[in-house]
């Protein structure tokens, strides 16, 4: 196990302490990637006082033995499944209260643990890994800013490549493309295309019928996954396949006027909600406030949504080593909607933009 990974165990481990356990079991594979460096899936990891052990299975001991050398494995024997490799450990190490990561166990894996195991006492233990991945330390913030490095590459190329007829899934299909040409493992997140009144939805899914030149804009919201860990990157640009009219200019100029406030906003010490209502100020002063429908932005980093996440209700204060997504949005109904998303690392003293897509309604024009 190398020097960073092993502070990430110890520090997970003070939770057994606060929980008042003797073990906690992480099921969530995002989780036991970050703690242990380990890529592979299918695999828990069980916490205790004085041990870390993964439970997995044979596929997986060369790559243990590769990606966390001197991690103690219960390799499971062909035929036991996960759940009863974990009843078998916990019976072997004697345990009696026994936490589980309450946001990645089913409520059938519940059932079948505390039915296997009738003397252990369980208890939901929730978001103690997520509250340690909040902060990125240097390595996680270059892996996002590898991330980001793919993506912005691959928008470019679609950029250059862009033809009137295509269709919003040809568009897609380029757009993966590209990100893993250009270096990502995968798209971060099925990208998201939609033109005009398609871009009316926040969540759109691309069509085989809409073409570019149906309507004068576009937009589209993508990102990259790094490897070996998929770090994220999450980026949203309107492109102006047309002509721009007077509406068009307004609610462009509003979103981005929104984004530069909220992101101007952003430092240590001050609440995500405060973030999101800079921003929302200036979409509510312009009379669209219920055209901006969602929160302001989210953490990113292992997964593509992860705290803080920066609504109305947001009470995380800001640190050093955050990575937020700033993405304000106006949605029209039949019209579109227009969406600028930037990923932003909070600095001691303020903030970094590491997104650099050029974003003015000048540059957005194909
Ligand atoms: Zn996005
Ligand atoms: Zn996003």
């Amino acid at each position: 196990m190398n020097d960073r990974n092993l502070q990430r165990l110890e520090r997970a481990r003070e939770v057994l302490a606060t929980e008042q356990v003797d073990a906690l079991l992480i099921a969530s594979d995002t989780n036991v990637s970050y703690l242990t460096g380990f890529t592979g899936d299918s695999s828990a990891l069980l916490m205790t006082r004085d041990r870390f052990l993964m439970i997995s299975d044979g596929r997986y001991t060369t790559q243990l033995e590769q990606e966390c050398p001197g991690l103690d494995c219960h390799i499971r024997p062909t035929g036991q499944m996960l759940n009863d490799g974990v009843v078998e450990v916990v019976g072997r190490l004697g345990i009696k209260n026994l936490g589980l990561e309450a946001d990645a166990i089913t409520l059938a894996t519940n059932e079948e643990l505390t039915e296997k195991l009738p003397t252990v006492a369980t208890k939901a233990v929730h978001g103690a890994v997520e509250a340690l991945r909040l902060v990125k330390d240097e390595q996680e913030v270059a892996a996002i800013r590898q991330a980001i490095l793919y993506a912005e590459r691959a928008f470019t190329m679609l950029r250059a490549g862009l033809r009137p007829d295509q269709t919003e899934k040809q568009v897609t299909d380029d757009l993966e493309a590209f990100l893993r040409r250009c270096g990502a493992s995968a798209a971060s997140f099925p990208p998201i295309v939609a033109v005009g009144g398609n871009a009316a939805l926040p969540h759109y899914h691309a069509g085989e019928t809409t073409r570019v030149a149906d309507d004068d804009f576009m937009l589209v919201d993508w990102g990259a996954s790094s490897a070996p860990l998929p770090y994220k990157s999450d980026l949203t640009r309107v492109v102006v396949t047309g002509k721009v009219t007077p509406k068009f200019e307004n609610v462009y100029r509003t979103v981005l006027a929104a984004q530069e406030r909220g992101i101007a906003a952003i430092r240590p010490g001050v609440l995500g909600r405060d973030i999101d209502a800079a921003a929302r100020s200036v979409i509510e002063e312009a009379g669209f406030g219920p055209r901006f429908s969602h929160g302001l932005g989210h953490g990113i980093g292992l997964d593509i949504h992860e705290n803080p996440r920066m609504r109305k209700e947001c009470q995380t204060v800001l640190q050093p080593g955050m990575v937020v997504t700033v993405e304000p949005g106006i949605y029209l109904p039949g019209w579109g909607g227009v969406r600028i998303e930037d990923d932003v690392l909070v600095t001691p003293d303020g903030c970094e933009v590491l997104t650099h897509v050029p974003k003015s309604l000048e540059s957005v024009r194909l």
